[in-house]
């Protein structure tokens, strides 16, 4: 590692979330790997859920499938997302499954030669996102990729308020479970659970659970799952400033006294929005205050006691859970975690062991020539 910022990723720990889950909704699970596997490297987390008996993997759309496809994974992988009629031959030779999200959608897939094309039907019942939104409407799409030859493997719905309202939930499943029976036609995947539905969602009708956010130890109601990724850098210079002396583009911070501060290789770029001006993150058993802005590549942090070149700083981890900095920067963990950038090392442990992994874009600067 030559920039010492890394996210370290514990994929012992995502398969025991997994083995968890699966033991408490007693289905197949779908491990949604979307977003490169929400920052944490789709490739590397596909091998432990699929260790810990995830029966397919979903993601976001066409290029996420085939890159796992590039990497050798060979099983059952579907598109939840939008796709282009256009790309059909194509998810039919890679045998990609993908959603059927809308009437028009249906027509000009059906339009074409699409024999042998995978399709999960998904019916909107009340996030108004993707999906065939009345009992007819999804009966005629359905009837029509049927008829042209398109294997109907599953049916599936997405809740809006899976983590807040269950109420919501409820209606959202009534719509669905109209819907199923309205088509009445054996699906091998039948799926509307995502991770927190997972946990208290128990219904007679889906035979699969979606888990995203819950690989990764985030859950509204289970709490024994483990944390498996957290976010590091290190103080690489500290120095001593004077009471008046100013911290950092537009001089945003003074010095009240003397003070010390560590500047550590984190900025913006990987991930650490401006918004973090002003929290804290531990350093050698202190909670430090990020002072004056966030820079692109550089933060500055004010220190209780000085510490020598190299001392680990965590942004997120044992210490400070990326639910707490949700909190505080007014967003969701998720967004947190998909902003960690390219440019931010990863470790893996795996068994036990512990592997680092370059930073993408340096590893695609190695394959290629000018
Ligand atoms: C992202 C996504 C999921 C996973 O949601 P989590 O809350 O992370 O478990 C499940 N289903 C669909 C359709 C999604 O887009």
């Amino acid at each position: 590692m030559y920039r010492t910022t890394w996210m370290e990723v514990n994929l012992d720990k995502i398969a025991d979330n997994v083995r968890k889950c699966r033991e408490i909704c007693g289905k197949r699970i779908i491990a949604v790997l979307k977003a490169d596997a929400y920052g944490c490297g789709d490739s590397h987390v596909a091998k432990a859920v699929l260790e810990a008996g995830a029966s397919m993997i979903a993601v976001s759309s066409v290029d996420e499938a085939l890159m796992l496809r590039n990497e050798g994974y060979d099983g059952e992988v579907l598109i939840l997302g939008m796709t282009d009629p256009e790309d059909v031959p194509l998810l039919v030779e890679n045998r990609i499954s993908t959603a059927a999200y809308s009437p028009e959608w249906a027509e000009a897939v059906s339009a074409k030669n699409c024999r042998g094309l995978k399709v999960h039907m998904k019916v909107d019942t009340g996030m108004s996102r993707i999906g065939f939104r009345t009992n007819e409407s999804l009966k005629e799409g359905f009837l029509k990729l049927k008829e042209a030859g398109c294997s109907m493997d599953g049916i599936f719905t997405h809740f809006c308020c899976a983590d807040t309202d269950m109420e919501m939930t409820d209606r959202q499943y009534e719509r669905f479970r109209s819907a199923v029976e309205y088509l009445d036609y054996p699906f091998e995947w039948i799926h509307c659970d995502n991770s927190d539905a997972t946990v208290f969602f128990k219904d007679p009708i889906s035979n699969a659970c979606r888990l995203g956010i819950s690989l990764y130890g985030i859950s509204t109601y289970e709490k024994s799952l483990e944390y498996p990724i957290a976010l590091y850098s290190t103080v690489m210079m500290t120095k001593h400033v004077s009471k008046g002396e100013t911290i950092g583009y537009g001089a945003t911070y003074t010095a009240e006294g003397d003070e010390i501060i560590a500047t550590v290789p984190i900025g913006y770029a990987d991930g650490l929005v401006r918004a973090n001006q002003g929290r804290k993150v531990y350093i050698d058993g202190m909670l430090c205050e990020i002072t004056g802005r966030v820079c692109m590549d550089q933060v500055m942090i004010r220190l209780d006691h000085d510490v020598p070149f190299g001392t680990p700083v965590e942004i997120f981890g044992p210490h400070i859970s990326i639910e707490k900095m949700a909190e505080e920067l007014h967003t969701i963990p998720y967004e947190i975690i998909c902003l960690i950038s390219g440019r931010v090392t990863r470790t893996y442990i795996w068994h036990g062991e512990k592997v680092t992994e370059e930073n993408a874009r340096l590893l695609k600067s190695e394959a290629t020539e000018l």
